[in-house]
């Protein structure tokens, strides 16, 4: 625990990034604050660099330390009081809605934001603001896998299952999924789950660090993934490998599935996508023959037009094989961002109240609405999914102002150059952030947030474990957090704010009660959670910090919590699990003779999400200093390409430009860059806009690109 006023000071916290929220120890000595590795289930001691660097970001020279109000005479940002840049964001606001309507307002929010903060913004949104325009980047990550499993299992839970599971699997198949990369620590369950003598078979075009460490690498066509699970699901039909008993005693619709999956004989998934037959037939024997056998799906089976119908049909390999519930199986899928899972189910969805409520039931808008104390009829119906909320920005009938909290839109989302037109557009765009993001800086009002390291909150991680963040230190002076943000914009947008409002609340409570304490706002978090699917009402902090976390859904305070879902029912109203039959479709944009390759994204271990934070950590920066565009020999030689020399990626949209990398880990019809950067390398110039009907999820991960010498 923090021990204020004692050197050196020491903190029990979690990494600021991703998703396996790793366990540390942050230490400060003499002002200088270091990160030690912590025993924690997800990481057993174990840091990634980005893990380790984490804390250089404390006391880096490029922070925000004041608020910033773009002067309209030289059209700069300049430092401002806070007094002044909230007076300017309550005035912008209240002009906009005055003139164009509540829903005139928007917010957009991020999966790194604590299960206090996503809470409190949806609040805010639908509460302060009355706005139904409020989504997230985590629209971005893995909104189709949340959706397939909503569907299948009537819950989305990343892994219903602790992450010890894997070493447990007999096979393990990663669809879309380079850990190596991503969650380095999580590695050491796929060691050990082949030192047990298990088998990982893996499913990527790209031969990653994950899929080079295979038994088994399928290596197949962007997009054709959903091909490969019905032609497998068609394989383990005809050998006798589907559980029949399991398929009629929990769940429903398995007719439907195997009519489709008929048409899919090994051959033509074959043809469609490149994988060989005796590799297709191999991974259902491995899956289909095990006693213990898990399947995992990430953004590469799920950031596609038909992310949902693609996971869909994992889902149904793994209903059909009687996996979800079994000890040691199942089917999940890897939450990205630090709280992905946390950020989509306390409100700050389009769609969602807090417990993962949908916003259009009635008893749930009575329920939220009460622990609110507004009327249920004053509550906002649903808003749009991220990128069609980005895209109407400063349109005809679109909001005409954004508030922007823990995302950085202008490099992460799809066309992104049109997305950053549709900012420069709005008449009030306001960015909370630490440091000056691509997005912060068309900002007409930026707002100095703290770090992780600052303020107290919870995150919830990949596996629906509920965990503590920790400060270390309060916030330098002139910085806030974004909960004492939210509560102060509530507080001045209120009709008649109260004349005891102080201009400089502290952390704790502003003078007319807004709370900004993580304590307070997760203590309501917990009411209005009360009999949603994601149930945190039996979560305390105290609970958190006696064991290594508490898993949702936990209703009672004595009662027990939920490592492992399904093992009796499914929380769907009858107990049974969905089937739903799927068929494969072409890519969105498919290949043409101007466009003639496939264009497909991710990340590399040394930066993080849109970089805004890594690519300032100097270690990380020397790793992995700029972008580039992995080719393929083959395909390099054809086009008088050398390693290292400047191309251009263009797409129907935009371009890229990045020095070539040569690998022959990549299928020679297929290209592919990281999306970390900005500026002219930025991957998001090039993505297609499509979404999938479902989840709202871009197809950031397939489209048509031609390669020029730049
Ligand atoms: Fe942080 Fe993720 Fe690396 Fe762990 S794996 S240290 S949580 S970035």
């Amino acid at each position: 625990a923090t021990r204020p006023g004692r050197t050196p000071r020491e903190t029990a916290t979690h990494c600021p990034y991703c998703a396996l929220q790793c366990g540390m120890l942050l230490r400060e000595e003499a002002g200088r604050v270091t990160v030690l590795p912590r025993q924690f289930p997800t990481n057993r001691g174990g840091l990634c660099q980005k893990g380790w660097t984490a804390a250089e970001l404390l006391d880096h020279p490029d922070r925000l330390t004041t608020p910033l109000v773009r002067d309209p005479a030289s059209g700069e940002l300049r430092p401002a009081t806070w007094s002044t840049a909230m007076a300017r964001i309550v005035s912008g606001l209240r002009a906009v809605q005055a003139g164009h309507g509540r829903d005139a307002v928007a917010v957009f929010g991020g999966g790194g934001l604590t299960n206090e903060k996503a809470y409190a913004l949806g609040r805010f949104a639908r509460v302060a603001l009355g706005t139904r325009h409020i989504d997230y980047n985590g629209r971005f990550c893995m909104s189709s896998a949340a959706a397939a499993g909503l569907r299948a299992f009537g819950v989305d839970r990343g892994l219903p299952f602790p992450l010890a599971d894997l070493g447990r699997a007999d096979t393990l198949l990663l669809v879309g999924a380079n850990p190596a990369e991503t969650m380095p620590p999580l590695v050491r369950w796929l060691t050990e789950q082949r030192q047990r003598g298990g088998r990982l078979i893996v499913v990527d075009p790209r031969a990653t660090a994950t899929a080079r460490q295979a038994d088994l690498h399928l290596q197949p066509l962007p997009g054709t993934d959903l091909a490969v699970a019905n032609a497998l699901l068609h394989i383990a039909l005809t050998e006798g490998w589907v559980d029949r008993a399991y398929v009629a005693e929990r769940t429903d619709g398995f007719d439907a599935v195997r009519r489709t999956v008929a048409g899919w004989w090994p051959a033509r998934a074959e043809q469609l996508s490149g994988v060989p037959v005796a590799d297709l037939e191999a991974t259902a024997r491995a899956l289909g023959t095990a006693e213990r056998a898990i399947i995992l799906t990430a953004r590469g089976a799920e950031q596609h037009a038909k992310g949902v119908d693609t996971v869909t049909a994992f889902v149904n390999l793994a209903l059909a094989l009687g996996l979800p519930g079994r000890p040691g199986s199942g089917y999940g899928c890897l939450t990205g961002q630090g709280n992905g899972q946390g950020g989509r189910e306390h409100g700050q969805k389009a769609d969602q109240l807090p417990g993962y409520r949908r916003i259009d039931d009635p008893a749930a808008r009575t329920h939220v609405a009460e622990v609110w104390g507004v009327p249920p009829d004053t509550l906002p119906g649903p808003g749009v999914p991220a990128y069609q909320l980005l895209d109407a920005l400063g349109t005809p009938g679109g909001p005409r102002a954004l508030l922007v909290f823990g995302s950085n839109p202008v490099v992460s989302a799809p066309r992104a150059a049109r997305i950053e037109r549709r900012l420069r557009d709005l008449d009030l765009l306001v960015v909370a952030d630490l440091l000056l993001s691509e997005t912060a800086a068309l900002a007409d009002v930026v707002l100095p947030a703290a770090q992780w390291a600052e303020e107290d909150g919870t995150m919830t991680n990949l596996e629906g474990r509920v965990l503590r963040r920790r400060a270390l230190r309060p916030p330098p002076p002139g910085v806030r957090t974004d909960l004492a943000i939210l509560a102060d914009l509530t507080a001045r947008l209120r009709p008649t704010p109260d004349p005891r409002r102080t201009d400089e609340p502290a952390d704790g409570e502003t003078a007319d009660g807004e709370t900004a304490d993580p304590r307070r706002v997760f203590a309501e978090l917990r009411r209005a959670s009360a009999g949603g699917v994601a149930d945190y009402a039996g979560i305390t902090w105290e609970r958190i910090d006696a064991a290594d976390g508490v898993f949702w859904p936990c209703p009672t305070v004595d009662g027990p919590d939920s490592p492992r879902l399904f093992a009796d029912r499914f929380p769907t109203p009858d107990g049974r699990a969905r089937f739903h039959p799927v068929e494969h479709r072409p890519a969105a944009e498919e290949v043409s003779s101007d466009y003639p390759l496939h264009f497909t994204t991710g990340r590399v271990l040394a930066q993080y999400q849109s970089g805004t934070q890594t690519r300032r950590v100097a270690a990380l920066r020397r790793a992995a200093p700029d972008a580039f565009v992995e080719l393929h020999p083959d395909l390099a030689a054809r086009l008088g390409v050398a390693d290292g020399e400047p191309v251009r990626v263009v797409s129907r949209r935009g371009e890229l430009r990045a020095p070539a990398r040569l690998s022959p880990t990549i299928r020679p019809d297929t290209v592919f860059a990281p999306f970390h950067w900005g500026g002219p390398a930025r991957a998001n110039s090039v993505t297609n806009d499509a979404v999938d009907p479902i989840s709202g999820m871009p197809e950031f991960k397939i489209c048509a690109v031609r390669v020029e010498k730049a």
